[in-house]
């Protein structure tokens, strides 16, 4: 039944623009169809949805003789009353947005109820009903909205080109697609179709089928339930991540929503594991009992207030910290460089740390591309790994397991042909020619070295005839607790010998004095700067960035160091980038080599 809503609930309704440019549309036409029951809802959009948007769904259908009152202001069957406002079941409840949408563009509504034999054909323009007549036509709902603010010419100004409306509506649609797994959706675009989800309930299938297989595949499933709440959905492991949060989807009993309490929570889980301004990917989906929250902040419904932040906030982040730690959650390299790519919803942000391109500018303007794998957190691990050891000595921690990389080339096939500027070590196999960064090739042998060291029980360490003394800052003393046992790990036999002063008689045996030295110095010279280690986060970036003032750049290597290196770099695990995500190496295929000569 559709009645007009009473003033003092309609007010009580914060009022608001509801439609500011296409997407606003179609989100309201699909919540009206979610809300009439639809298991089959199909969005078709052209030119961005500026000149054409059509919704058709399978769901319950307007009677007859409301479909007229369907498109007045406060017009709503969904609530009657203001008490109905605190426990809302449906999306909508305004019965404001076909009033304003058919206010602003040409609509077409065709509809029918199971109960009527047959449908309904009304034209509006400009909230003027042109035709309102019988058709025959199947149960449930087609709206079509043409020439949107064909009469607010100053509005018509304010949409963005066509790519980039549909891209917002795409957008919106693989989120609500995502956020009803039951329900079929088949969104085309220009006559193309972008996405169908199955409607059978799986939420990583529908994951895969709207953004593809390469966010889909290595998600980490998340589930606890706890004081009336339930969380679900997926994340990724710690070794995909993204520059925003354009894959992170939170949905709260049915509703998309963008909250910052939940984004904290991704956040907090996350704050050991990744880079700062690094985002990884999340699909969540909360179901709590909905006097717990408020969804009337905002007129669009975007945001929502929850009673207690902090208890779904914690709720969230435990969720989301348990199933990492369950999985151990090591980054991988992405095996199969051409995996299909997700949707090209954000192509300007879609580039995974896994799969780094970097575009070199080249003769001609020619760009060549190179992929590489950056491994991000890696020491991280094996501390977590030494602090449970030292929490419970008993019980046997699980070693951190490192995963294949892929690997863009063979090494074993690679002959070096000589040393460019003093930097960079030339090679070539049957089909390509390669430079090689002996800083960061040197970097990456320097870490995994200290990495496996840290690891392993043994530690393989070498005595000096003269013990090296470091004078330290009272404030590292004072945080000596902190960093004294992973220093250790490392194959430092280190003492505090008084007065600010600490004596180290034997060094890792894989280092050099000069390196052991300057690495275990710039260690101290960034904990004086940042002394306070709680945070295993911090100590991780002094470790990679400690390595880096250990090696240095532009050392003239002979031929044997040379190959010393390039040996060793073979058998890194990830010979492929430095410890900073930076590669080691770049490729110029003997094809892209001739094609500069203008050969090919
Ligand atoms: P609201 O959704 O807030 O009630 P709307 O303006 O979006 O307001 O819709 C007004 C009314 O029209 C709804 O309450 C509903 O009864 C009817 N309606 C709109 N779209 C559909 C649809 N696709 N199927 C069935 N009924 C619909
Ligand atoms: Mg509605």
């Amino acid at each position: 039944m559709i009645k007009i809503l009473e003033k003092n609930v309609a007010d009580k309704i914060a009022a608001g623009e509801v439609i500011d440019r296409p997407v606003s549309i179609i989100k309201e036409l699909v919540e009206n169809s979610l809300d009439a029951g639809a298991d089959s809802i199909t969005i078709e959009i052209s030119d961005g949805g500026k000149t054409y948007i059509r919704v058709t769904d399978n769901g319950c259908g307007i009677d007859p003789d409301q479909v007229e009152l369907a498109f007045r202001r406060h017009a709503t069957s969904k609530i009657t009353s203001e008490q109905d406002l605190d426990t809302i079941a449906t999306l909508g409840f305004r019965g404001e947005a076909l009033a304003s949408i058919c206010a602003v563009s040409r609509v077409e509504l065709i509809t029918r109820t199971e109960e009527s034999r047959t449908g309904r054909r009304v034209i509006i323009e400009g909230s003027d009903v042109i035709s309102n007549s019988a058709t025959g036509c199947p149960e449930g709902t087609t709206i079509t909205v043409k020439d949107l603010f064909f009469n607010v010419p100053a509005r018509n100004k304010f949409m963005a080109s066509a790519a980039s409306e549909s891209r917002r509506i795409i957008d919106f649609a693989s989120r609500i697609a995502l956020s009803y797994p039951d329900i079929r959706f088949n969104v085309i675009n220009s006559s193309k179709r972008v996405f169908t989800t199955s409607g059978k309930g799986n939420i990583l299938a529908s994951i895969i089928s709207i953004y593809g297989t390469d966010t889909g595949k290595d998600l980490i499933p998340v589930e606890k339930s706890e004081g009336g709440l339930l969380l679900k959905g997926y994340v990724s492991s710690p070794g995909t991540s993204l520059p925003s949060r354009s894959r992170q989807v939170m949905c709260v009993n049915g509703r998309i929503i963008s909250s910052n309490v939940m984004e904290r929570a991704i956040d907090r889980a996350y704050q050991d594991r990744l880079f700062k301004g690094r985002f990884p990917v999340a699909f969540l989906f909360l179901a709590m009992p909905p006097e717990k929250l408020d969804v009337n902040i905002h007129p669009t419904k975007k945001e929502i207030r929850f009673d207690d932040n902090a208890e779904v906030e914690d709720f969230i982040y435990a969720a989301i910290r348990d199933a990492l730690r369950q999985k151990e959650a090591i980054p991988s390299a992405k095996p199969d460089a051409k995996a299909a790519k997700p949707m090209a919803l954000t192509e300007n942000e879609s580039e995974y740390t896994t799969k780094n391109q970097i575009k070199v500018p080249v003769l001609n303007d020619e760009k060549f591309e190179i992929e590489y794998k950056a491994e991000q957190v890696n020491i991280n691990n094996v501390l977590e790994t030494l602090r449970k050891e030292q929490i419970s000595k008993s019980a046997e921690p699980e070693p951190p397991k490192l995963q294949p990389v892929y690997r863009p080339f063979e090494f074993d096939e690679l002959k070096v042909i000589g040393v460019i500027f003093n930097t960079y070590i030339a090679a070539q196999d049957s089909d390509s020619f390669y430079l090689i960064d002996q800083h960061a090739a040197h970097e990456r042998v320097f870490y995994e070295k200290l990495t496996e060291q840290f690891r392993s029980s043994e530690k393989a360490m070498q005595q000096l005839l003269l013990p090296l003394n470091f004078n330290v800052s009272a404030a590292v003393t004072a945080s000596e607790e902190s960093w004294i046992e992973p220093v250790r790990s490392f194959g430092y036999n280190i003492e505090f010998f008084g007065n600010n002063t600490y004596i180290v008689r034997e060094i890792p045996s894989f280092m050099d004095m000069a390196e052991a030295e300057e690495f275990l110095e710039d260690i101290f010279m960034q904990l004086d700067e940042k002394p306070d280690l709680s945070n295993s986060r911090v100590f991780e970036r002094i470790i990679t960035k400690s390595c880096k003032s250990a090696v240095k750049a532009g050392d003239r290597l002979d031929d044997s160091e040379i190959m010393a290196l390039f040996e060793q770099l073979k058998s890194c695990e990830n010979p492929f980038s430095c410890p900073h995500g930076r590669p080691t190496f770049i490729k110029m295929t003997q094809y892209e080599l001739e094609r500069m000569f203008k050969r090919a």
